[in-house]
C-alpha cells in the first residue's frame, strides 16, 4: 500500500502549501497563516480540557485491510480545525467581526462564518484535485492504479467545480457587502456546550426524511448550505446559512427542522444527529464523550462510519431518526431570516 502512503504524504504537502482564498486576494496578501475554521479562543477554548479536544478519526492502518476503524482521537486544541487558506492581512481584517465579537447574530457575522466554512471546503477540494492530478502523471504507477486515480480525479474535479460555482456567489456578495443575500436559521442555547463544528453540505434529505435534490445529477448546480457553531454574549448557537441562490433546497431543509419540532421531535437530537452525520470538521469535549454510555458512543461511531462509507447508500431518514437522547443541551431561541416561522 505504498500508493496510499505516498498519496497521503502528497496531500499533506499540498495542505502546507498555503494560499489566500479571500475575494480580493492579490497585492495586499502577505504571510499565509494557519487559520482556524473553528475559532480558537472563544470556541475551541470553551471545550478544551488540558489543552486537548476529541475528533472522530479513521485509523489509517485500516486502509490496508479495508477495515477502517473510527475512534475519538485526542488532538491539541491549537492544531484543531486549522487550514492555510488566508493570508494574515485578509484573515484579520475580514473576520474581525466574528473573531473578536460574539455572534448577535447580525447578517454580516453570519455571512462571514458561512464564508469561512465554504473556504475551508474549497481549500480541501482544490488540494485533493491537485494532488490527484500530480499523482496520475507519475510513471511508476501500474495501469490499474492509474485508471483508479483517473476516475477519482474526475469525481474530485466535479466536486471542486461545484464549489467554484458557489464561491463566485459568496465572493460577489461579500465584495459588495450584500449580506442580505444570505439566509439563515440560528438556534441558541444557554446550556454547557460540548461540540464545535463548521462545515458544508449539499442537502439531499430533510429533517422529516423528504427528498430535496438528487446529488447524482451533474447537469445542474446543486444547492449548497453551510453550518457552524458560534459563541453568543451568553451561551452558544448553531446556525444553518446559505446564499439565496440555493434557496430551493435550503429553505425546505430549514423549514423541515421547524416542522419536525412541531411534530414533537427534539431539536437537540436533530442537531446532534446532523452534526455527526454531516461534519468531519468537528471537535468535542473529552469528559463529555468519556461520560457517555457505551451504547451512545457506539451509535455515534456507527453513524459516522455509515455516512463516510462511499459504498453504503445514504438512508433517506438519516436526519429524521437516530442518536436520540444523547444531547444534554436545551435549545432556547431561534433567529431566522425566513419570513414566517420555519
Ligand atoms: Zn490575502
Amino acid at each position: 500500500m505504498k500508493l496510499v502512503s505516498d498519496f497521503l504524504n502528497e496531500m499533506k504537502r499540498n495542505e502546507s502549501r498555503g494560499r489566500c482564498l479571500h475575494f480580493e486576494r492579490g497585492e495586499r496578501c502577505n504571510e499565509i497563516i494557519s487559520a482556524h475554521s473553528i475559532q480558537k479562543s472563544n470556541q475551541l477554548g470553551e471545550i478544551t480540557e488540558a489543552g486537548h479536544v476529541y475528533r472522530i478519526t479513521a485509523n489509517m492502518s485500516g486502509l490496508r485491510d479495508n477495515n477502517c476503524q473510527l475512534f475519538p482521537k485526542k488532538i491539541g486544541w491549537k492544531k484543531a480545525s486549522t487550514f492555510s487558506g488566508f493570508c494574515k492581512h485578509h484573515d484579520n481584517k475580514l473576520f474581525n467581526p466574528i473573531d473578536n465579537y460574539p455572534l448577535e447574530p447580525n447578517p454580516e457575522q453570519v455571512a462571514l462564518y458561512a464564508y469561512r466554512s465554504m473556504c475551508r471546503e474549497y481549500f480541501i477540494k482544490e488540494n485533493a484535485a491537485t494532488t490527484l492530478k500530480n499523482f496520475i502523471n507519475k510513471s511508476s504507477l501500474y495501469a490499474e492504479q492509474k485508471k483508479f486515480l483517473e476516475s477519482s480525479f474526475i469525481g474530485h474535479s466535479l466536486g471542486f467545480q461545484r464549489l467554484q460555482y458557489h464561491k463566485r456567489y459568496f465572493d460577489a456578495a461579500l465584495l459588495s457587502k450584500n449580506y442580505s443575500e444570505f439566509e439563515f436559521l440560528t438556534l441558541t442555547s444557554n446550556s454547557p456546550w460540548h461540540l464545535q463544528l463548521s462545515g458544508v453540505l449539499y442537502p439531499d434529505f430533510d429533517f422529516l426524511g423528504g427528498s430535496l435534490q438528487d446529488l447524482g445529477d451533474f447537469k445542474l448546480p446543486l444547492d449548497f448550505i453551510t453550518f457552524f457553531t458560534a459563541p453568543l454574549a451568553q451561551g452558544w448557537s448553531f446556525t444553518l446559512c446559505w446564499h439565496a441562490s440555493s434557496n430551493s433546497s435550503c429553505v425546505a431543509l430549514a423549514r423541515s427542522l421547524g416542522s419536525a419540532v412541531n411534530l414533537g421531535k427534539s431539536p437537540q437530537d436533530a442537531l446532534l444527529r446532523f452534526s455527526f452525520s454531516c461534519c468531519e470538521n468537528h471537535a468535542f469535549r473529552i469528559s463529555w464523550w468519556d461520560s457517555l454510555p457505551a451504547l451512545a458512543k457506539d451509535a455515534i461511531l456507527s453513524r459516522v462510519a455509515l455516512m463516510a462509507d462511499p459504498e453504503a447508500p445514504v438512508p433517506s431518514d438519516y436526519l429524521a431518526n437516530g442518536l436520540e437522547g444523547i444531547a444534554d443541551w436545551e435549545i432556547e431561541n431561534i433567529f431566522t431570516t425566513l419570513t414566517t416561522s420555519p
